[in-house]
């Protein structure tokens, strides 16, 4: 398939816009200048100054189905084109014969986010509010969703363009003094550097204002650690609550780590399940392992110290245990179904300084629940909800980083006098992170690879 910018933008596309499968409806979406047409040509009946109609479709002369049709003429549609949208029966059949009908009058399949492009391309969208679309698409909570429907009715982008007047201005004046160094008027008072300022702060706002921010840390990051066989998988798949992670009575089943996302009140934690950590191990493999483990501790994860509190605990356990100092550690006292061999005390003094214990059975699902809560709490503490939130993604926050850097240097230039053409130069770039950020200007290969990754359809 050719790639996004450079394919044939006036071409007539076509892509299921509902999950594939069976259900009560899908809705197959045609755009581009022939949609109409194609539509007429499937329902002979249909009229087409009708926004709105129930028309029967017809495949070589043989009735296909009788379906919704609505009718968004240029440029009043999503994608700014002429659009059509087929509400048919939800049958993975129909929506194939619809989909072969349309393709042999002269459609062609849609790529991944080609109707979001199209939509960027004729101005109904800027890029944040283009990747907003995908990520009200994507969000795994309702805060997500809330921010992202925020950021998709252009709430940043308006923000961006009075950004962007107040930096043209100030460039503006810098280059003018540039151009014309012997008129006097320009330089009887020195650059206003107050725009500048509010310009700068106003950019760093932005980024505080994204409590979380590059997709790992999108969530509360949990990692499950302890010796093997203490129980880690079964507490993973407990919280899961279905059988992702290999239980096994055979010690080191878990060799490498996975991670699985759960939902908590409806915001998302990612959790790891590590493999077993046993000092004493010498085996290469187990070894590789024990390294990838310690390696996921770096960054401020909320760890799960797992023992086996059925048995006294082991001198391993200790020593793992002394290696986590500093870090964030909740104490897993795991299968309690099975008695306890020393008491919270003791496990107190054994480990300390931890923010809390929980007494649990990972195999019954005993306790749990106080497990769910204290990740609760976590959860908050470690993201506070705002009344307005911007969920940046890593390119958005580059380029605002970017900016807040190209001006803040901009501002030390102009205050230690350095020259018109530093000043000038760093203007330049803070414009060029901006325009960058909302897509006013873009490298055809940036634009690419963002809407390559959207679902087929959007
Ligand atoms: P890991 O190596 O730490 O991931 O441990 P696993 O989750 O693979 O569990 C090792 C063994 O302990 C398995 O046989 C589990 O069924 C068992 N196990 C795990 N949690 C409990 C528990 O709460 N109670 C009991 N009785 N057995 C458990």
């Amino acid at each position: 398939m050719s790639a996004l910018p450079t394919a044939h933008n006036d071409d007539t596309i076509v892509s299921l816009a509902t999950p594939s499968g069976r259900g009560a409806l899908s809705v197959v979406r045609l755009s581009g200048p022939l949609s109409f047409s194609l539509a007429k040509r499937l329902a002979p009946g249909l009229v087409l100054s009708r926004s709105r109609s129930l028309a029967s479709l017809f495949k070589e002369g043989r009735l296909l189905d009788r379906a919704l049709l609505l009718l968004f003429p240029s440029p009043h549609s999503f994608t700014g084109e002429e659009t059509v949208e087929f509400h048919l029966h939800g049958n993975p059949l129909l929506v194939d014969e619809l989909l072969e009908a349309l393709l042999s009058l002269g459609a062609r399949p849609a790529l991944p986010g080609e109707f979001t492009y199209r939509a960027f391309l004729n101005g109904k969208l800027d890029l944040l509010q283009a990747e907003a679309v995908d990520s009200i698409v994507r969000a795994l909570s309702l805060r997500e969703l809330r921010a992202a429907f925020q950021q998709s009715e252009g709430l940043l982008s308006k923000r961006l363009d009075s950004l962007r007047e107040d930096l043209l201005a100030c460039a503006a004046r810098v280059e003018a003094r540039m151009e014309f160094p012997e008129d006097p008027g320009l330089f009887q008072t020195p650059l206003p550097l107050d725009p500048l300022k509010g310009v700068l702060q106003a950019a760093e706002e932005i980024l505080r204002a994204s409590p979380l921010l590059a997709p790992e840390a999108e969530s509360l990051e949990v990692v499950l650690l302890g010796r093997t066989n203490v129980g880690k998988s079964s507490l993973l798949n407990a919280l899961l609550l279905k059988e992702r992670a290999l239980v096994s009575d055979l010690p080191g089943t878990t060799r490498d780590y996975l991670s699985e996302r759960i939902l908590v009140k409806s915001r998302p934690i990612t959790l790891y399940d590590t493999a077993g950590l046993d000092p004493s191990e010498s085996r290469p493999l187990e070894k590789e392992g024990m390294a990838k483990t310690l390696g996921l501790l770096e960054g401020n994860k909320l760890l799960l110290f797992v023992v086996d509190a059925s048995l006294p605990p082991s001198p391993q356990d200790r020593e793992i245990f002394s290696r986590l100092s500093d870090r964030r550690v909740v104490l897993i006292l795991n299968k309690s179904d099975l008695g306890r061999a020393f008491s919270d005390e003791e496990a107190e003094r054994l480990f300390p300084g931890t923010i809390g214990t929980v007494s649990l059975s990972a195999k019954k699902g005993t306790n749990l629940p106080l497990l769910r809560d204290l990740l609760e709490r976590e959860l908050l503490l470690c993201s506070p909800e705002r009344e307005e939130e911007l969920f940046l993604n890593r390119r958005q926050r580059f380029c605002l980083q970017s900016l807040s850097l190209s001006l803040r240097k901009a501002i030390a230039f102009a205050e230690e006098d350095a020259g018109e053409e530093f000043v000038a130069e760093e203007l330049r770039s803070a414009l060029s992170s901006l325009d960058r950020l909302t897509g006013r200007a873009g490298t055809e290969n940036l634009l690419e690879e963002l809407f390559s990754s959207f679902c087929v359809g959007k």
